[in-house]
């Protein structure tokens, strides 16, 4: 028994998104105590940076107002690329920023020891926190891109240069645009597992079919409904996912996969025609089960909140 804790100790968590700012009050067990979220500004850089500088120092106000004393440590997980180790944001499109040091940024601000993260990263370390007996799974989200992590004993290798579980930017894809090609993508490469498998080209799948501009839930919903536009877009990313799963699972062997993000909404609607088809593709061995988080999405602030405890316990070593 650790005498030195008491229940009043807590740490800022904050989860730095491309339209809302994040922002907790956690105490060690995981236990999230407050809450609230504010809206990401725009998409310059500065007044990102300034909203997020600004939400940190008021969120220190806030904990010391709600709980009776400063808090810890300030925990903050980023959209985007980001060097864990450097503490600096990379790259967001989302948040239009590049190279930002945040991590230095938010200390000086706030006068707090600060962990910074990676938003994805953060979600699937939250995962293994809601069940430490988990095996090494694989964190897949689905969002407007799509992004990895292998959790392995309750931590996240996130590479040489902070890029690993880039599984979006794995080339899975035949043909599909007008020319033939496989899709362009946001990296500038083609075909990448993400033009095919993601809420994004969810949308502009069924609006090259169609013309019209439905979003990725209505894809899903009208897949689901019988209409056989959206029914062939839905199969398109279940069939680039396979493939994108196929080379995950043969490399990494996870025990267990796991859906985040928007699209993973969906379900069984995902999950069903995956495991079919996962079974077909990877011979090996049995595929892994593949399963949908329950935190929604509460995943990265939670994740943030456990950067900051981490960190707080062993401030060298922290990813
Ligand atoms: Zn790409």
């Amino acid at each position: 028994v650790d005498l030195s804790w008491t229940p009043q100790d807590y740490v800022i968590a904050i989860d730095v998104g491309g339209t809302t700012i994040k922002t907790a009050l956690v105490t060690e067990p995981g236990q999230i105590i407050d809450r609230r979220r504010t809206p990401t500004p725009g998409t310059s850089a500065g007044a990102v940076i300034e909203a997020v500088l600004r939400e940190a120092e008021s969120a220190v106000q806030w904990g010391a107002q709600r709980i009776g004393r400063p808090p810890l440590a300030v925990g903050v997980a980023s959209a985007g690329l980001v060097d864990e180790m450097a503490g600096i944001a990379l790259h967001s499109a989302a948040l239009g920023w590049r190279d930002v040091p945040l991590r230095a940024l938010l200390a000086a601000r706030t006068g707090l020891p600060v962990v910074l993260g990676q938003d994805l990263r953060a979600a699937a370390l939250a995962e293994a926190g809601e069940d430490p007996t988990a095996p090494s799974f694989l964190f897949v989200a689905i969002g407007t891109g799509l992004g990895a992590a292998l959790v392995h004993r309750g931590s996240v290798d996130a590479g040489a240069r902070g890029l690993a579980g880039e599984l979006g930017h794995v080339p899975v894809a035949p043909g599909r645009s007008g020319d033939g090609q496989p899709r362009r993508c946001g990296c500038g490469a083609r075909g990448c597992l993400e033009t095919q498998a993601s809420a994004r080209a969810l949308r502009r799948g069924y609006r090259d079919r169609t013309g019209a501009d439905l979003s990725a839930e209505q894809v899903a919903h009208q897949a689901r409904n019988g209409d056989s536009d959206a029914a062939a877009v839905w199969d398109d990313l279940i069939e680039a996912l396979t493939s994108g799963l196929v080379a995950a699972t043969a490399l990494l062997d996870p025990g267990l996969v796991v859906f985040g993000g928007g699209v993973s909404l969906a379900g069984e609607q995902l999950l069903a025609p995956l495991r079919e088809r996962l079974a077909a593709r990877y011979r090996l061995a049995a595929p892994p089960p593949l399963r949908v988080s329950a935190l929604g999405d509460q995943g990265a602030v939670r994740g943030a909140g456990l950067l900051g405890w981490q960190h707080l316990r062993t401030p060298e070593r922290v990813r």
